[in-house]
């Protein structure tokens, strides 16, 4: 049989979809929250079975030789349209590919893809757009790994970059581009909102300056790590972004119990990314992708609560004496910055539940603070059932140069928090205890 490499040559493996898909009653087209039960499986398909089997197995049998030749004719570009079904499981398999359709449907995306983990899909998406001598223009500060890969990495393969910090106005977006543009720029890559400052990234004027300045062919698409608000709070492809990368280890995990990401997109882009992860093989196994079916199950609940919950733990701590200041979205309305309140106004629907908190003192202080809570695990990352809190000064962020820090906001006295589901009255109790001890 021919090398299963040449499949790498394609854009994939579409497997044809379940038969009585429900996506409309009447004219109604159902909900996200809805289709997550059902959407992209058929019952039939797997002895009846209500919940989709996780189907470990590392490659297809075709029926007979004939329809081996037609699934390779479709891999391989001979035919138009793909495969017609699985072929092997570097690939695609049954779980991944329900995955991808569910996660596509949040953000009405065409397409979309799993992968082992937010690293890896970025990783692949910037493999499958860059060559020598390109430039990628990025929004600042980016999540640490993103920075270190595209500077320390990509960099070593003759890749460049140029960056505006997050907050940027038109006018400096306008200004990074029109200087990029002088070499051939390969994507727009941004995140919003930043981490630790928050800041978001105005994607409209972005989008708006990429077409001023680009034309034709030479257009970069434009991507966007939409992990900290999406899908519930922040959906960028309508704001004009091209791709959408997520680290599904957070809310879209939510139990903070398994690794792995995501990309959304249009089917020509999503194509262009399958193809390299078809070749270095980023796709997530199909264990964690049914872990992530159950959890999309219960995202816009889970996610619901934690947003909920956060607002009233803000309100309780901006009003605390011990408290200088709390970073969090919901108070942009009220705040002086008038330009990114606007920003969150036409880009977000909620303001997260991932937040900056910076107590009155310093190292000390926000210590002592860490060390007395009992219901917030003292723990990295965010967005899982249980609220987390951590120190980025002396922990994520530990070996960032000390100008940059202060650039960014990162002093002593900053503590990130990650709001759980739990009882928000419970949390306050926890917040109000811990900051005694302070
Ligand atoms: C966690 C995170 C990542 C990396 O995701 P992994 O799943 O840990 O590889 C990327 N971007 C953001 C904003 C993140 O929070």
């Amino acid at each position: 049989m021919t090398d299963a490499t040449e499949a790498d040559l394609t854009g994939g493996t579409p497997r044809p979809r379940p038969d009585g898909e429900v996506e409309k009653i009447g004219d109604r087209k159902l909900k996200p929250a809805t289709m997550m039960m059902g959407h992209g499986y058929d019952p039939m398909l797997s002895e009846g079975a209500l919940k989709p089997p996780i189907f470990l197995t590392s490659t297809f049998v075709f029926p007979n030789a004939a329809a081996g030749k037609r699934h390779f004719e479709g891999v391989t570009g001979k035919r138009p349209g793909g495969a017609e079904g699985l072929v092997y499981s570097r690939f695609n398999g049954p779980n991944q590919e329900i995955l991808e359709d569910r996660l596509a449907v949040w953000e009405e995306a065409e397409d979309a893809l799993a992968f082992s983990s937010g690293m890896s899909a970025i990783a692949t998406l910037f493999l499958s757009m860059v060559k020598p001598g390109d430039t990628i223009v990025h929004s600042g500060p980016l999540y640490a790994a993103t920075e270190t890969l595209i500077s320390r990495i990509l960099g070593r393969f003759g890749v460049n970059w140029l960056d505006f910090p997050a907050g940027a106005t038109r006018e400096e977006i306008d200004a990074v581009l029109t200087k990029a543009a002088t070499g051939n720029v390969a994507l727009i890559y941004l995140e919003s909102p930043a981490n630790p400052t928050n800041a978001l990234v105005d994607v409209e004027a972005v989008a708006a300056s990429r077409d001023a300045i680009f034309t034709g062919e030479n257009k970069p698409p434009i991507a966007i790590d939409n992990t900290f608000l999406g899908p519930l709070w922040a959906q960028p492809l309508k704001q004009g972004a091209d791709i959408v990368v997520y680290s599904l280890t957070k809310y879209a995990g939510g139990h903070s119990d398994l690794v792995a990401g995501g990309v959304l997109g249009t089917k020509a882009h999503i194509n262009t990314i399958r193809l390299m992860r078809n070749t270095i093989g980023t796709i997530c196994d199909p264990n964690t992708a049914w872990m992530l079916l159950r959890s999309l199950e219960t995202l816009e609940l889970r996610m619901s609560r934690a947003g909920e919950n956060a607002a009233k733990v803000c309100e309780f701590l901006a009003s605390h004496p011990k408290v200088e200041k709390v970073g969090y979205l919901g108070f942009l309305e009220r705040g002086e910055d008038k330009r990114q309140a606007d920003i969150y106004r036409r880009h977000c629907t909620g303001a997260g539940s991932t937040f900056s908190l910076y107590l009155k003192g310093g190292e000390k202080e926000a210590f002592a603070f860490l060390d007395a809570l009992k219901i917030a695990k003292l723990a990295v990352s965010l967005g899982g059932t249980e609220t987390l809190a951590s120190h980025p000064a002396g922990m994520t962020h530990l070996s960032v140069a000390e100008e940059r820090k202060q650039a960014l906001g990162i002093t002593d006295n900053l503590v990130r928090i990650s709001i759980g589901v739990e009882d928000a009255d419970d949390l306050i109790a926890d917040f109000e205890n811990a900051l005694k001890a302070v």
